[in-house]
């Protein structure tokens, strides 16, 4: 039975900040690891526009951590 609960895998090999490996709901029934990588823009207080400068983020289905090469499949059925 797969779990319906958000997990985050806090990997001692990502030293990116904005960076996270997760799992979570992929659209309405699935669940599955994703790679998110958070593009937040830099603040530009001189610039008048910056209000149009919106974070925005990717998403990456994966199935082994790419920082540390754990198969994230296995310790969802170990663990939960
Ligand atoms: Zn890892």
């Amino acid at each position: 039975m797969m779990s319906q609960d958000q997990h985050i895998h806090n990997c001692e090999q990502n030293t990116f900040k904005d960076v996270e490996v997760r799992y979570e709901k992929i659209n309405t029934e699935q669940w599955h690891w994703v790679l998110e990588l958070w593009h937040r823009p830099e603040r530009q207080s001189d610039k008048s526009d910056e209000i149009y400068a919106i974070s925005y983020c990717n998403t990456l289905l994966i199935s082994f951590c790419p920082f540390c090469g754990e198969n994230l499949n296995e310790i969802e059925s170990n663990i939960w």
